[in-house]
């Protein structure tokens, strides 16, 4: 099949990538230059596991090419992605000026039938919004076209997002028209040979499913923060009370570890847009404004036991820092942790050394240069001579280290464990001053 993806971010090059892989011909169109030149050559913006040889095949194959002409675009494929950046607005609700612009776009150069296939994460009652747009430019150029819009959220996971695209635990295909759904159904069959994964439903629904999906998980995350804070007042270790709970088959393991706080391009934006579409209907989302402001808190933790062991005096003091990404096998900083944490250490007169096994650019990009910040390029540099080791994002390589060398290089052997991948009882043996999240000091 001829598609066009629009967006080569995370998820359009993903989506884009991977349809090709199975023999579809792909057109992916962005605005930014500088990527579709790199793309062109088969460098890639981002980091994503596996993702560099499955764009070198296919671009190689010829069935996998980049532009930023929209009108070529428009003319490739039959199916148009919107797989365009949808950030929040100063209000919090979801910003759909991409996504619009990416209608009026397609309407402006469509000369045949179309089907706008919807990925971005967008409110509900936006392919309305889709297809009002689209239908004002057509009008404008005085045509009559048909075209139809799907709703077909993404759920990959950065870090995992290629394995997710192929062996995908669901596919959302939201329409009110058999023929989309047909070439949806096609589209997807590849990815849909071991069972049906495909749950096809109304528009509107798809919409909210996406949003309702990281609310939930949002919600697991905040919940057991909310837990953990609880217990570590209570004299409890919150990893204990994980294991006791998550053995409930109703409750599960999965995604109740609690930390330092959630971050990212999707659960704050997320949680923040459905909470403003509740309110626009006028109903008042309690419980997502609960779990915004309890991870809002969370992100403070780490600072404020920072501050506690140092009794608040952290001018010219050095802490290490390893990870920086928001989660691990991601580059993306968006929200994440880290900043918060960096951004309250500088205001305190701190220097933050720090190395990420793929965020340091992303760092770079971000912060530019700056007296207060080093990055460096192993996590033993980080904490030559430093005050303290602040761990933020759980990368492997940060699971197991030689805690005698650790030890050794520290100038005081104090660690801040923000997603608790360390046993408390074997680094206080080990002569270290540790602490956790939502775990008893004395423990
Ligand atoms: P991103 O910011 O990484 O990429 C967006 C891309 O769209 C950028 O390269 C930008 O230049 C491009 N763009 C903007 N306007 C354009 C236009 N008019 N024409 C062509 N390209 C244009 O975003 P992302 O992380 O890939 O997310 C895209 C959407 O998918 C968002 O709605 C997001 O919520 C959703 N989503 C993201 C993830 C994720 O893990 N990142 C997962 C599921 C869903």
């Amino acid at each position: 099949m001829k598609i066009t993806i629009f967006g080569t971010g995370y998820v359009g090059l993903v989506t884009g990538a991977c349809l090709a892989e199975v023999g579809n011909d792909i057109l992916c169109v962005d605005i930014d230059e500088g990527k579709i030149e790199a793309l062109k050559q088969g460098i890639i913006p981002i980091y994503e596991p596996d993702l560099d040889a499955l764009v070198a095949r296919n671009l190689a194959a010829g069935r996998l090419s980049f532009s930023t002409d929209a009108r070529e675009g428009v003319e490739h494929g039959l199916l148009q992605f919107i797989a365009v950046g949808t950030p929040p607005d100063e209000d919090g609700s979801a910003d759909l000026q991409h996504v619009l612009v990416v209608a009026e776009t397609i309407a402006e150069h469509m000369n045949d039938y179309r089907v706008i296939v919807d990925k971005s994460t967008v409110p509900v009652g936006t392919a309305d919004k889709v297809r009002e747009t689209m239908a004002g430019v057509l009008a404008e150029r005085g045509v009559d076209m048909d075209f139809d819009v799907v709703s077909n959220p993404e759920f990959l996971k950065e870090g995992a997002a290629v394995g997710d695209f192929m062996k995908p635990d669901r596919i959302i295909i939201g329409t009110d028209n058999a023929r989309a759904a047909e070439l949806l159904h096609q589209l997807y069959a590849p990815f849909n040979r071991n069972h049906d994964r495909v749950i096809a439903m109304d528009i509107r629904s798809a919409e909210l499913t996406k949003y309702a999906a990281n609310a939930m998980l949002a919600t697991k995350i905040s919940f057991m923060n909310e837990l953990a804070n609880l217990a570590e007042k209570l004299g409890a270790d919150i990893e204990q009370v994980r294991h006791g709970i998550g053995a409930d088959s109703r409750i599960g393991y999965a995604f109740i570890y609690p930390g330092c706080g959630y971050g990212g391009s999707c659960f704050p934006k997320d949680v923040s847009a459905l909470e403003h579409t509740a309110n626009q209907v006028g109903y008042q989302a309690q419980l997502l404004e609960a779990v915004e402001a309890v991870n809002r808190r969370q992100k403070q933790v780490l600072c404020q036991k920072i501050h506690a062991h140092f009794e608040g005096d952290l001018a010219g003091r050095r802490i290490a820092l390893w990870g920086l990404a928001f989660k691990p096998n991601t580059d993306d900083m968006r929200d994440a942790p880290s900043r918060v944490l960096m951004e309250y250490l500088w205001e305190a007169g701190a220097e933050v050394v720090a190395f990420d096994p793929a965020a340091m650019d992303e760092a770079g990009r971000i912060y530019g240069e700056r007296e207060d910040l080093v990055l460096v390029n192993t996590p033993e540099a980080a904490v030559q001579g430093a005050d303290a080791l602040a761990v933020v994002t759980e990368w492997n390589i940060f699971r197991s280290p030689d805690f005698h060398a650790l030890r050794k290089a520290l100038k005081s052997p104090v660690i801040f464990d923000g997603r608790n991948i360390y046993d408390p009882a074997q680094l206080r043996t080990d002569g270290f001053t540790y602490y956790g999240i939502g775990r008893n000091q004395e423990n």
